[in-house]
């Protein structure tokens, strides 16, 4: 059978691209899209309207190992040592460039694929995927190794190089900026990757398979596999073809994972999971701003996000005060269309996605929390849900201690510093926190103290390309962007020269 097409008329949407957009949705396989062996197709769902986007070839275990040999060949002939520096950063500079000439293209599909604002989409996810590319295409003639002095008879240096092939594997909050997090380092030192988006949204992935081969990289450098995350995700991870498995999502897939890697070849394993993150509002902040910073520490991406500000903890003298310019600022939330230029909160991604909030929202209700604000459904059709914030909450409490990721955040009241500090690390995640405060040296303080990847202080949600990303605790291990992610896909070589030390024997 031939490979499948993906085609959708955006020009009855409120705004966007505007157009109709068509590619190929088969697997991108050395170059080209193909059928999957078992020619399996799975169907998209629109999560505004809960109606059927049509189907997307996926990957069986067979074609993951196609995908690796594809790979493999890539890695020894054309990539790997054998494409320099220079070479591999004008491809990557290339693809930042093809996508910003197709952002609207891109941004609309992102949109329909997982609900969120298409304007933020552009702006955040398309603009960011190619700002990241561009930064790592700079990085790529700049990886080096050191010449380390030993002695006056030998002296040593090492080499930075490629691990080989890499398995990527991303969720559905972010797809095409996830995707740039992880092609652009491993690219950028010389990896060929096999890279398997989320089954929910593949569609920004797609279509960028086609901009990587109209960039012009060599068959085989990028394979984009999607597929069910049991069948073609745990294909990479325990694949002995592959050197090292890069993944974000969810802290449960990340420990099966680490478990596959270990029992195959003993790849390495760099993990981006879950968070329940802090949000600090101290009694001598800038009510307004931490207000309003807090409320989209919660709301961005509809709650979708890694490092969402869940959990947020007042001061008790300013509580009341903070809590009414907070709500405020959450009951303004405009939550509709994500094609409508206006809207901020589009759908969930799913409906799986839909019930497990929803699920999570009865529980807090339950247990005896508050529910001051939404804690249901917004309108009857596709998977939109109320901005939910929950008072009156206890630390053992589900809405208090799961991730949910959805639009669904706890807020309570501490009364000095040393207390924060142990609410605020009463957690088995540690991917950010945020602290609002104009005493700088307090700020900075509790900054010191937070066992968390990111601390944001008086902003929140605040990604920067150069800047690394990551988890302490149950939230990961390894660091995304900046110069520390180039170090997850090298490996370091030494090589001593001997000049004129005699044998030992
Ligand atoms: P998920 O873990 O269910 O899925 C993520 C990816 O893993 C998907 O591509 C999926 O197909 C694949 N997968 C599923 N089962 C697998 C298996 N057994 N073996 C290999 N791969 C498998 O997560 P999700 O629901 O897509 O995403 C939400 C989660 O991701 C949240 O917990 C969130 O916190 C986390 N996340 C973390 C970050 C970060 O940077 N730390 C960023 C985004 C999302």
């Amino acid at each position: 059978m031939a490979p499948t097409t993906f085609s959708y008329d955006f020009s009855n949407e409120a705004s966007g691209f505007g157009k109709k957009s068509s590619f190929p949705s088969g697997l991108f396989i050395n170059g080209q899209f193909v059928d999957s062996v078992d020619s399996k197709t799975i169907e998209l769902i629109n999560p505004t309207t809960a109606k059927s986007l049509g189907h997307i070839t996926v990957a069986s275990e067979k074609d993951i190992d196609l995908a690796v040999e594809a790979a493999q060949k890539a890695f020894e002939t054309t990539w790997g040592l054998h494409a320099s520096g220079q070479e591999r950063g004008k491809l990557l500079i290339r693809l930042a460039e093809l996508i910003e000439e197709n952002i609207e293209e891109l941004a609309a599909l992102e949109s329909l694929d997982n609900g969120k604002a298409v304007a933020v989409a552009q702006a955040v996810d398309v603009q960011g995927a190619a700002d990241v590319l561009r930064y790592y295409g700079g990085w790529a003639d700049k990886v080096h190794g050191k010449t380390i002095e030993t002695d006056d008879a030998t002296f040593a240096y090492t080499r930075h190089e490629p691990i080989g092939v890499v398995g990527q594997i991303t969720p559905w909050n972010f797809p095409i900026w996830m995707l740039a997090w992880k092609l652009g380092p491993a690219l950028a030192t010389g990896n060929a990757v096999v890279f398997k988006p989320s089954e929910w949204t593949p569609l920004t992935a797609l279509r960028v398979a086609s901009l990587i081969k109209e960039a012009g990289f060599p068959p085989g450098v990028v394979n984009i596999v999607p597929g069910i995350g049991n069948i073609a995700g745990a294909a990479i991870s325990n694949h002995s073809g592959i050197g090292k498995v890069a993944f974000t999502g969810s802290t449960a897939v990340g420990r099966a994972i680490m478990k596959a890697a270990a029992s195959s070849n003993l790849k390495r394993v760099t993990l981006e999971l879950g968070g329940k993150s802090p949000t600090l509002v101290l009694d001598d902040c800038n009510l307004e701003n931490a207000a309003r910073w807090a409320a989209y520490g919660i709301l961005a991406n509809h709650g979708q996000v890694c490092c969402a500000g869940t959990r947020i903890y007042v001061q008790d003298n300013i509580y009341d005060k903070f809590l009414e310019k907070f709500l405020a600022v959450v009951k303004s939330v405009k939550l509709g269309d994500p094609f409508h230029p206006e809207t901020f909160q589009g759908p969930q991604v799913s409906k799986t996605q839909f019930d497990r909030i929803l699920n999570y929202i009865e529980h807090g209700k339950k247990e005896g929390a508050t529910c001051l604000l939404g804690g249901q459904q917004h309108g009857t059709e596709g998977y939109f849900i109320q901005p939910t914030i929950f008072t009156d909450i206890k630390p053992e409490m589900r809405i208090v201690k799961e991730e949910i990721f959805g639009p669904v955040g706890v807020v309570a009241k501490f009364s000095n510093d040393e207390e924060l500090i142990k609410l605020a690390n009463d957690t088995v995640y540690g991917l950010a926190a945020a602290v609002f405060s104009e005493n700088l040296s307090r700020a900075v303080k509790l900054a010191n103290a937070l066992k968390a990847g990111t601390v944001w202080v008086n902003t929140y949600n605040t990604i920067r390309t150069n800047v690394p990303f990551g988890g302490y605790k149950q939230s990961g291990q390894g660091r995304e962007l900046g110069e520390y992610a180039l170090d997850n896909y090298t490996q370091v070589k030494a090589v001593h020269i001997n000049l004129s030390g005699p044998p030992p024997i």
